[in-house]
């Protein structure tokens, strides 16, 4: 029964589903063969329907997040789960988003079925730099990197001040913007604190993780490598 609960757990269907799934034949390894239930064959040698197996617990996943999607799983409208196959929201233990990003903001994100993992990279200890480029409605002052970098910066109904934050000023309304924690919808608030209107908000980066490659909308499993460049 190994085989059966390792793919109702990847969320490819019931168990039931899955013990008919088997006895018709779905079920294969690379040289063809049928499986059995209790087949031992390793994790990447499965094929359902010929497909590789989606990864097993431990899966890490960057989206290209695009505009007008929700990280939520049941909100109305738009959700980022929608962009991954459906199977993926019914894996056990499930897929969560790792932080979140506004509807309006777009870019890097993270899930995984890691909890430790998860925390890992949220934990304030790790203190995984995030990097945000930003589109503003008016040109800056000139002290909003000075106040960002202080360490006392406080937002409205908090009761910490933020993390020192790095800014580079790229033209008087646009800027690249460096996090060490996150807080919610925090770029646009600091932003709001100087006066200023955030209108167009990217996460091109987590730690070392940029979006080479990945078009708005897509995915990919990261790999072992690309996991390390995180922290
Ligand atoms: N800061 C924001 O204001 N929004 C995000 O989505 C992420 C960081």
């Amino acid at each position: 029964m190994r085989l059966v609960k390792l793919l109702a757990n990847l969320g490819y269907g019931s168990r039931k589903e899955m013990q008919v799934a088997i006895r018709n034949g779905w079920l294969t390894d690379r040289e063809g063969s049928r499986l059995k239930a209790d087949a031992k064959t390793a994790h990447e040698d499965i094929l359902f329907d010929d497909e590789p197996l989606d990864p097993a617990h431990g899966v890490v996943i960057l989206m290209n997040k695009p505009l007008g999607y929700t990280c939520s799983i049941k909100d109305q409208g738009r959700l980022v789960y929608d962009l991954l196959p459906d199977r993926f929201r019914m894996r056990k233990p499930v897929l969560s988003t790792i932080g979140r990003l506004d509807k309006e903001t777009s870019g890097a994100l993270l899930f995984t079925d890691d909890g430790t993992f998860l925390h890992r990279v949220i934990s304030p200890k790790s203190e995984v730099p995030k990097i945000y480029e930003v589109t503003l409605d008016r040109p800056m002052k000139g002290d909003e990197g000075a106040l960002f970098a202080s360490g006392d910066m406080m937002l409205e109904s908090e009761d910490k001040p933020l993390k020192p934050a790095e800014l580079q000023v790229l033209d008087e309304t646009h800027a690249r913007l460096t996090l060490h924690e996150g807080r919610y919808h925090q770029v646009r608030r600091m932003f709001a604190a100087t006066g200023n209107h955030v209108t167009d908000l990217t996460r091109s980066h987590i730690g070392g993780l940029g979006l080479e490659g990945l078009e708005e909308g897509k995915w990919k499993v990261l790999s072992e490598e690309e996991k390390t460049r995180i922290f």
